[in-house]
């Protein structure tokens, strides 16, 4: 008779009374050798493998991933019967099967810590402690020596140094265990728990290789990694910092030597699994090791850390397509002045080259596989030194375009003694934007730097000559060209050359002044092109975007024209977009609202009555009044209104079509583009054709039905799609949301979007992956034709239908190839200045894609007239915001944690479910979450995220702390009133600190 054991969630701590089940590593049916890891489960501190002690055949059933199991409850089972993939409920199961997670009993292990994104393993350099002495918080336990530099590692748990320990000069990898801490001094190297040859100090536990005969398989639910195999006995990769990664991912990222850090995760709960590791880019490792090597004959020792991580990266460096420019600069002027203002001369020529790349931002970017840039506007410039030990050391120094030289030499007095002995914190010497290397020194006459992938020039100085001193840039062609770097080495040669005019002060106008102009500007130039023009600037489209940047220029004194094609500026915003349909929801909140009175003790409200004809009154009412006061405020502030179509009849003639009347030309000096994107609707058989009828509508025309539909159709799941599948479910519609992808709110945070659609879905019938066949009949009796992701056809009957399918800019009448300015795909293609390719002329709001939002438009308005004015402005999207209103609200400040990571920054966030909160208990609006995102490295709050009721007023919140760069300091001892749900700002702050600070390594 066959015998089944059972295997049981284990417990890790004396807190853990249940873990999540997040992969399966083997499937019902493969074959388990005591020792394998048969499943990762989430405990309450970590993610853990599930170990077996047990041989026999994996069967099910298996707990499904994502399913809370109670601690010595059964996960599944295995069987000593080959092909039992199941075993059948009441069979009686033998025993359990002893399993075990990593870490155990040992105490609280020491791990290994990752100080840089590309550490995978350190050396132990010293210990500081020795076994049984007492450890408080915050003490120094050990040093180890990284890729990097030699690092300390500080502990921040009290009690006794505890065995086994690694020995000094053995290498550790990330994550693992060097040591362990107990809470008592007898149990110090307490022989009681063994580390077993699976946990030793370098593999803590070894992952079996497939099967010959057998395809490894990869258990996730969703995502379809397919065939990637990580044969052989690799150790795998260390977990990454605050991340989760499956431990088959961990192994194909040691084979694939991809590094984990910034690859976003498609597991569950953003679990990176191999298929995310299959997918990502390689790391500078593989790269190096991909190359064909020759054999050189010798005994080869094994490279140190920082040999082999010198090692990967110039071999990477050969990715870069490359090539030199060099040019002579006298500096004498230069240290003469450095020397009297006390600063040294390394940082005065760093200092140089950030005043002379505010000219030349080009030269701060960054190619980033595949095909794109990194537009970087924050100087953070490595400049190398030489350490103790001889090797060279590249500490960074940050934010030199926004500090004065006097604070920049108090950062290097320090980041110099630190990298002498190469201890510097990773944040010191991470992801450099520039990098300049001064072997001048040395006295070599002329040579060449190489740059490293994640920057595209590096600055090699040499020793000066009877020509001055050789400065040569070595650039990426993919992000500079020789004339970007020429005219940047030429500007610098004149910052160099003139240091008067920078050193003094203002180096904003430095640049402008060493660029050309006479060296003692300092009011803005405005770029409008001088000219007997009818109007200096000529603005195309009235909505938010162009509204607002001809009343930042009328304010100026500028002479604008405003040409809209309709009666009244406000653009979709107020006419179809933004005002009607939150007037909408105002409406429809009142109504769901009501289904909450109950609960909070107030009878007989409970069945309120839509009032269709009054809502319609209400929303026209406020419209026309904000349409009367915005045209009455423009024409106040003596902008030329003009309504009519505006074209581009050549570079400086805008040709305007009235409503009534003959076309008129006017000339112009800079024109701004501001002309919105409507809805597009896709060539879906019925779409388009019914668009006259009314049967099918977009947000366009939605705004003229007569009454509310009793069914309504909608095609697509985005912010505009939900909003109004919601409205009109509160309306008393029923609602069917079709959707071409596999998730709806493509584009909001995953976690929030996630929970939003949970609630969604139990108003409506969403269908993803769904295949539209068809939209046909008549308005009151439309018929939508569609068939879900299994192929399955289905019709649905409705009385309209929605085509929420997005909006896209449609430029095709303007002319713009008469002037020169480019698209990119349907948008108009511009500059962080919203400048166009035609220096003249800029483009704001829908037009050019992006956020495709009232405020964007409306900033990015302020930012051309800003512009316009002479002033350098630039839109900054990793500040910007957004709501949806849904109910609840979700909304977006700046960026997510992936968005973070991919953009280089090691961001963390913190969250707390609003059904904690003492205010939304009260209120009953406990549905939701916050969550803030800060960058590690700075404290720095960089985002923030909601789920929340009232979120359109909470995000002001997030706008401010992102805008102006807060700390999670500041947040955490700001005062918030209670009990109101701004409390959880302050909370958030301090558990993301307090975390930091758990985790922090010096
Ligand atoms: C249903 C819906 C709800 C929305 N809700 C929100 C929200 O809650 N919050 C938010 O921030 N955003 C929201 N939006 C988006 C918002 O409406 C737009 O992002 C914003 O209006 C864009 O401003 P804009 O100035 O770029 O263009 P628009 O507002 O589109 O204005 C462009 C103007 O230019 C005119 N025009 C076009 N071509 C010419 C021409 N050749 N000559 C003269 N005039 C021309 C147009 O008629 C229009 O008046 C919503 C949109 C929709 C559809």
């Amino acid at each position: 008779m066959s015998q089944h054991y059972a295997i049981t969630m284990p417990q890790l701590s004396d807190t853990m009374t249940e873990g999540v089940v997040v992969t399966w590593e083997k499937q019902p049916g493969d074959k388990v050798e005591r020792g394998d890891i048969v499943a990762t489960v989430e405990t309450d501190k970590a993610i853990m493998d599930v170990e077996v002690f047990k041989a026999g055949y994996l069967a099910g059933p298996l707990a499904d991933v994502g399913a809370t199991i109670a601690v010595g409850a059964a996960l599944g089972y295995i069987t000593d019967t080959a092909g039992d993939v199941a075993i059948a409920a009441g069979e009686v199961v033998e025993e359990q099967a002893q399993t075990e997670m990593i870490p155990h009993h040992a105490g609280t292990p020491i791990v290994m810590p990752q100080l840089s994104d590309t550490m995978t393993e350190g050396v132990v350099v010293t210990w500081e402690k020795q076994p049984g002495d007492i450890i408080k918080r915050g003490d120094i336990v050990a040093t180890v020596e990284t890729d990097k530099a030699i690092m300390d590692v500080e502990v921040f748990q009290e009690g006794f140094l505890s065995g086994p320990i690694a020995d000094v000069g053995s290498v550790v990898e990330v994550g693992h265990p060097m040591a362990f801490i107990v809470d008592d001094a007898v149990k110090a190297n307490d022989t009681g728990v063994t580390i077993s040859a699976d946990h030793k100090v370098k593999n803590t536990h070894k992952v079996a290789p497939p099967s010959a005969d057998k395809p490894t398989h990869i258990p996730t639910p969703k995502a379809a990694p397919a065939h990637i195999s990580a044969a052989g006995n690799v150790p795998p990769v260390a977990r990454p910092q605050g991340r989760q990664a499956s431990p088959y991912a961990r192994k194909v990222a040691a084979q694939l030597g991809v590094n984990l850090t910034g690859l976003a995760g498609t597991g569950p709960s953003g679990v990176i699994v191999a298929a995310d590791v299959a997918r990502a880019r390689p790391s500078m490792q593989e790269v190096a090791h991909s190359l064909p090597q020759v054999d050189v004959p010798g005994q080869g020792r094994a490279m140190t850390s920082m040999e082999k991580a010198v090692s990967h990266a110039m071999t990477a460096s050969l990715t870069l397509p490359t090539f030199n420019v060099t040019v002579n600069i006298n500096t004498a002027a230069l240290t003469a002045a450095a020397k009297t203002k006390k600063v040294s001369v390394t940082v005065a020529i760093a200092k140089a080259c950030s005043v002379a790349m505010a000219k030349f931002p080009r030269m701060n970017w960054a190619y980033q596989p595949v095909d794109k840039l990194v537009e970087r506007s924050n100087h953070d410039f490595g400049v190398a030194v030489m350490s103790n030990d001889g090797g060279l050391v590249v500490p960074i120094l940050h934010s030199i375009e926004k500090k004065p030289l006097e604070a920049l030499q108090s950062d290097w007095t320090g980041l110099v003694e630190r990298a002498r002995v190469r201890k510097l914190a990773p944040a010191e010497y991470s992801n450099p934007t520039f990098t300049i290397s001064n072997m001048g020194m040395l006295g070599v006459s002329h040579f060449t730097a190489i740059p490293t992938p994640g920057i595209s020039a590096i600055l090699a100085i040499a020793a000066n000559g009877p020509q001055g001193t050789p400065f040569t840039i070595t650039g990426d062609h993919r992000v500079l060209n020789g004339a970007d770097v020429a005219l940047y080495l030429a500007t610098l040669k004149q910052t160099i050359e003139a240091p008067d005019a920078w050193m003094a002060g203002g180096a904003t106008v430095a640049a402008e002044a060493v660029a050309g102009q006479a060296a003692t500007v300092s009011a803005p130039v405005s770029p409008i092109p001088e000219g007997n023009w009818d109007f200096p600037v000529v603005i195309v489209g009235g909505g938010p975007g162009g509204e607002d940047c001809a009343r930042d220029l009328a304010d100026h004194g500028i002479k604008v024209m405003m040409v809209n094609n309709e009666p009244f500026p406000g653009g979709e915003c107020l006419w179809r977009g933004c005002i009607p349909s939150k007037a909408w929801r105002a409406a429809a909140d009142v109504i769901r609202n009501r289904a909450h009175d109950a609960e909070m003790g107030v009878d007989g409200t409970n069945a309120p009555a839509l009032n269709w004809a009054q809502v319609e009154k209400h929303r026209r009412w406020v419209q026309s009044s904000r349409g009367d006061m915005a045209l009455k405020a423009d024409k106040g502030m003596k902008i030329d209104v003009r309504e009519g179509y505006g074209e581009f009849a050549d570079t400086h003639t805008l040709k305007i079509t009235p409503v009534e009347g003959e076309p008129y030309t006017v000339s112009f000096g800079a024109a701004v583009i501001a002309t919105g994107a409507p809805a597009f609707v896709p060539p879906i058989p019925g779409a388009r054709e019914n668009l006259a009828t009314g049967g099918v509508v977009t947000s366009d025309t939605i705004w003229n039905l007569a009454t509310p539909p009793k069914k309504l159709g909608i095609v697509g799941g985005g912010v505009i799609g939900v909003e109004m599948a919601q409205i009109f479910r509160d309306f008393g519609t029923e609602v069917l949301m079709l959707e071409r992808n596999e998730r709806i709110l493509a584009e909001v945070e995953e976690e929030i979007a996630k929970t939003l659609i949970a609630s969604l879905e139990k108003e409506i019938t969403v269908v993803t992956g769904a295949d539209i066949k068809e939209a046909s009949g008549k308005p009151g009796a439309m018929t939508l034709r569609y068939a879900n992701k299994e192929g399955v056809e289905s019709v649905f009957d409705c009385d309209v239908i929605l085509m929420a399918t997005g909006k896209r800019p449609d430029t095709g009448k303007l002319n713009l190839d008469k002037v020169g300015v480019e698209l990119d795909g349907a948008a108009i293609k511009v500059n962080a200045r919203c400048q166009t390719s035609a220096p003249h002329i800029y483009a704001v709001g829908d037009v050019i894609g992006g956020y495709m939002l009232a405020h964007t438009a409306a900033t990015q308005g302020r930012v051309a007239a800003d512009n316009l004015l002479g002033h350098g402005s630039e839109y900054d999207q990793d500040k910007d915001c957004g709501v949806t209103f849904s109910r609840p609200q979700a909304g977006f400040v700046g960026l997510s944690v992936a968005q973070a990571k991919a953009k280089g920054i090691d961001a963390v966030e913190a969250k707390m479910p609003m059904s904690i909160d003492a205010k939304a208990m009260i209120t009953g609006e406990t549905e939701g979450m916050i969550k803030l995102v800060a960058d590690k490295a700075t404290g720095r709050i960089i985002g923030v995220h909601y789920l929340a009721d009232h979120t359109d007023t909470l995000i002001g919140i997030g706008v401010m702390m992102v805008a102006g760069e807060m700390t999670l300091t500041q947040v955490a001892k700001a005062i918030f009133p209670h009990p109101t749900q701004t409390e959880l700002f302050g909370e958030l702050a301090r558990r993301l600190l307090n975390r930091l600070r758990r985790t922090a390594k010096k």
